[in-house]
């Protein structure tokens, strides 16, 4: 159990950010939930989540894109005993007309972030001789696709991140690790399946399996459950050896 952890995750009212926090209130933990927006329906959606799970849970604003506000979200929760890295965006192009600000939004939200939140976070994490870093990085952590330039390399560099915070804390209780994805079913993706069949004139089986789905030997998605699932092993005594390492979960990808 995760009771007295409290867990901060980063980009956590959609997809996968928010089953690993789904995951880890369900093991116990207080939760903090994170987006760039203020709206009320984020903090209604801590409040329900945490009323549904039986822990605290809380909706803070800090946009990831900034590295002041993603050390001022450690500050705001209070620390953090476990901090989950998943805040990220794609954009698709080719490397000679990649627009600058795409890359460097691509960069900071998805890699820098995760130094900021890190180094915040560390301190505290010392302090208790205990602590979990999970950051999300994705199959792009490992191999590449022509056009994902900033993504591709972004996510190579968390896990460049994810090897060296282990390195230096450890034996001190704390492990940093990361989970590569491969294509998960979020509503980023759901949405993107009618748009599929249109251009490839495939029904929704078809354009999953043969389009989507093309680089994952099992040509299943991964769900946001599975990823919450792998994210409260690694948070648990089972995982206290393992650190510096990633976790696949890609149906294959990988291998291939
Ligand atoms: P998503 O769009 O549903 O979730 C992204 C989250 O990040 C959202 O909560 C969004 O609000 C937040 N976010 C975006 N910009 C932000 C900013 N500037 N500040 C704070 N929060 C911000 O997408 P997802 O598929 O759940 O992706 C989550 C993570 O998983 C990303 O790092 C992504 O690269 C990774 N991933 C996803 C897949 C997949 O197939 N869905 C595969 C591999 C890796």
């Amino acid at each position: 159990t995760l009771s007295g952890k409290r867990a901060v995750i980063t980009g956590s009212n959609s997809g996968i950010g928010l089953g690993v926090a789904e995951a880890l209130a369900a093991a116990g933990a207080e939760v903090v939930l994170n987006s760039f927006t203020d709206r009320p329906e984020d903090h209604d959606m801590a409040r329900d989540l945490g009323a549904r799970h039986g822990v605290v849970a809380r909706y803070i604003a800090a946009d990831m894109s900034k590295g002041a506000e993603c050390r001022a979200l450690i500050e705001k929760a209070g620390g953090c005993d476990i901090l989950v890295n998943n805040a990220g965006i794609q954009f698709v192009s080719p490397v000679e007309d990649f627009p600058v600000e795409k890359w460097d939004a691509i960069l900071a939200i998805n890699l820098s972030s995760a130094f900021h939140t890190t180094a915040a976070a560390l301190p505290g994490m010392k302090a208790k001789g205990w602590g979990r870093i999970v950051n999300v990085a994705s199959a792009h952590g490992l191999t590449a696709s022509p056009f994902k330039s900033a993504y591709v390399a972004a996510k190579h560099g968390v896990l460049g991140l994810t090897k060296t915070v282990a390195l230096e804390v450890a034996g001190q209780g704390i492990t940093c690790n990361a989970i590569c994805p491969g294509y998960v079913l979020t509503p980023l993706v759901e949405a993107q399946i009618p748009d599929q069949m249109k251009a490839h004139k495939m029904d929704r089986e078809t354009v999953i399996r043969e389009v989507m789905l093309d680089r994952q030997p099992s040509r299943q998605f991964a769900t946001v459950e599975q990823i919450g699932g792998t994210a409260v092993y690694l948070c648990s005594s089972s995982a206290d050896q393992v650190t510096g390492t990633s976790i696949s979960v890609d149906g294959g990808w990988t291998a291939l």
